[in-house]
């Protein structure tokens, strides 16, 4: 059996090391080539976009996958959508492995936003000082803003970007002493956030929930109708079944 991982997550990097040795399984992995220097799974790799899901139709057919898994981000809302509709048009099947969303626990203070831009409308209600996670697309959201951004993003962003900011580029896995120090040193007053899930970069809700600091939560945009699943496990079972 041949399968597609369609990846940039630590999940699909671990379903790529558990497949790869199986010698009934042929694994290629895909990323779209946005970090400048990714973690790469083992196993073939591929990096770029296919062209849309017209092209990422062919490209399945061409290369004879037999099952596609979407690995990606919560947020990577295009190559889901594309990998839905390629996989209808050629009938193969797919299946998306879906780390679960944070959830709120006491002492938590969350403001819930549909996207970036509610969140840049929301901000002057809740601090001077920002901490902006949500990655180095979309910034340009927060260019009109008069507050005080730390941007903290794998690469160097794109403008437009806001006035006032400092750049921090780093990658997790983080620690909750490591985000507490970098909340005090930076005087933050509010956490920005998308509703990633998972456990690398938990660690900044729990420092901002020891520090009584507001969070804002991008939430997930919906996925398409494909089987979901939200663990490793589940994923070998599906493509065992077949
Ligand atoms: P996106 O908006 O869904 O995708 C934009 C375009 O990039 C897609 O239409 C596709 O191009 C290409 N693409 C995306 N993922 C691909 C993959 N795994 N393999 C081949 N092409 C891919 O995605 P995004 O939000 O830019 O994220 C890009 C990648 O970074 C994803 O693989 C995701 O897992 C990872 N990532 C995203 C986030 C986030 O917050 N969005 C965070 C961490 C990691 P074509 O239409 O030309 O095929």
């Amino acid at each position: 059996m041949k399968v597609l991982i369609l990846g940039g997550t630590g999940e699909a990097r671990a379903l790529a090391a558990a497949l790869v040795s199986r010698p009934d399984t042929t694994v290629v992995s895909s990323l779209a080539g946005r970090v400048r220097s990714p973690r790469l799974p083992v196993g073939d790799v591929r990096i770029g976009g296919f062209g849309g899901p017209e092209k990422l139709a062919e490209w399945l057919v061409d290369a004879r996958i037999d099952a596609v898994v979407d690995a990606t981000h919560p947020f990577a809302e295009r190559i889901s959508a594309s990998a839905a509709a390629a996989a209808a048009r050629t009938a193969l099947p797919l299946i998306m492995l879906r780390r679960p969303g944070w959830t709120e626990r006491p002492g938590d203070a969350w403001h819930w936003v549909g996207d970036l831009d509610e969140a840049a409308r929301l901000l002057p209600s809740l601090g001077e000082r920002i901490f902006l996670t949500t990655g180095r697309q979309g910034l340009g959201a927060f260019a009109g803003s008069d507050r005080w951004f730390l941007v903290r993003c794998v690469d160097p962003p794109e403008v437009p970007l806001p006035a006032r900011m400092e750049l921090l580029l780093d990658r997790g896995p983080y620690t909750l002493d490591g985000e507490r120090d970098l909340l005090r040193e930076h005087k933050i007053d509010v956490l920005v956030t998308k509703d990633s899930g998972g456990d690398l970069t938990v660690a900044k809700l729990d420092a901002a929930r020891a520090m009584g600091l507001p969070v804002v939560v991008v939430r997930r945009p919906s996925i398409p109708d494909v089987r979901s699943v939200a663990s490793l496990g589940e994923v070998l079972d599906w493509l065992g079944a077949r």
